[in-house]
């Protein structure tokens, strides 16, 4: 039986003297995982801009003027291409993200189920990032051989409706639950630097722990302010605030891969490997993550060679998923996910600038 984590607990190790934090969670990271692993994940959008939502950190969301084109979904080859060459660079792990508010049981729906087979038969870690999903739909992507499912949290529950009014923190949760019931492992993390306090971090911090099991990855996000969004004016973070949440994040969950995810483009090596020593197990290769700038593949290996880290192979913490042949769905399953309805000043200003342009 896990334990509950205490809000006091979290913020307490927040508010730690920086290199105390570090070292502890230095130790934790020791005692459960092999340090001089990482993982190399690569992130590639399948199904690019014209989002409904309002998510005031990205560029896709269609009523911004971001210059972020609205395209059509990747076909079977392309993916299979991208996924190879990904393979090839070292990366273990292929995050498919589509920007759709939810999954519905259609024709495209049905494409990304060909390809989650496709690359479940590269021997890579499958995980994909489509929104909101409901049990059945879960499930169909467990059976097609789904080992991740991506969906972030982003923020407490108070600062979540700050940043985004179309949908509400409890779908997410819920959606996080209908992954876990399909036997799918759980990534879920946040985005720090969009205006939140510490205490935000903290909280977010607190319901991802308390997640029975815990999510098996945890990706942090430092926020890529994009131009056209209602956060582009929004400051960078500092590197120490990153490896303030890495090191609290691993010692909140001490199993779970903590991933280093967008805004590696700001941070020098010294930066990231601190950001290793306090816990992180992961990052995301490749030019782009979805449409924001990230390393070049190449400055990563060599970074790799300087800090004498090595790429973990697949499947190192759990099983490869068996792809099911029959599945039993429940057909008379009625999706409701939620709109709050709420009005975020940004976010509306900024649509305004695009009507009117
Ligand atoms: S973060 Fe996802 S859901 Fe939100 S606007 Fe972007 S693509 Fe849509």
């Amino acid at each position: 039986m896990q334990n509950k984590l205490t809000y006091e607990q979290v913020l307490e190790w927040y508010n730690r003297p920086l290199l105390d934090l570090v070292y502890e969670a230095a130790t934790v990271h020791r005692a459960h995982h092999d340090p001089r692993e990482v993982q190399i994940s690569t992130l590639l959008s399948i199904k690019t801009g014209g989002c409904p939502e309002d998510c005031g950190y990205c560029p896709q969301a269609a009523r911004y003027h971001t210059g972020v084109e609205n395209e059509g979904m990747l076909s079977q080859k392309q993916v299979e291409i991208a996924a190879k060459r990904a393979k090839l660079m070292g990366s273990s792990r292929l995050c498919m993200g589509a920007a759709w508010r939810n999954v519905k049981d259609d024709a495209d729906f049905d494409h990304v189920l060909d390809l989650v087979k496709t690359v479940n038969n590269l021997d890579m870690e499958v995980c994909c990032t489509l929104g909101m999903v409901t049990e059945n739909q879960a499930k169909k992507l467990s059976d097609a051989g789904l080992y991740a499912y991506n969906h972030n949290l982003d923020s407490s529950e108070e600062y979540y409706e700050k940043v985004i009014s179309t949908r509400g923190y409890q779908d997410r949760l819920d959606t996080i639950d209908n992954v876990r019931k399909a036997g799918i492992t759980v990534c879920s993390g946040g985005i720090i630097g969009m205006g939140e306090s510490p205490e935000d971090r903290c909280k977010m911090l607190v319901t991802l722990a308390n997640l029975t099991p815990q999510p098996e990855s945890v990706p942090i996000n430092a926020l890529v302010a994009s131009e056209g969004t209602p956060l582009e004016n929004q400051k960078p973070i500092s590197i120490f605030e990153m490896v303030r949440m890495v090191a609290v994040t691993r010692l909140a969950m001490p199993k779970t891969t903590v991933r280093l995810s967008a805004g590696r483009t700001e941070m020098s090596i010294e930066g990231q490997a601190l950001c290793f020593m306090a816990g992180a197990a992961s990052i995301f290769a490749g030019d782009k993550l979805l449409t924001t700038p990230n390393p070049d593949i190449y400055e990563d290996l060599d970074m790799f060679d300087i800090l004498g880290l090595k790429p973990t192979k697949p499947f190192t913490k759990h099983d490869k998923p068996q792809p099911e042949k029959t599945a039993d769905y429940d057909l008379k399953e009625k999706p409701r996910w939620t709109r709050p309805g709420h009005v975020i000043a940004e976010n509306e200003a900024k649509r305004k600038t695009k009507t009117t342009v």
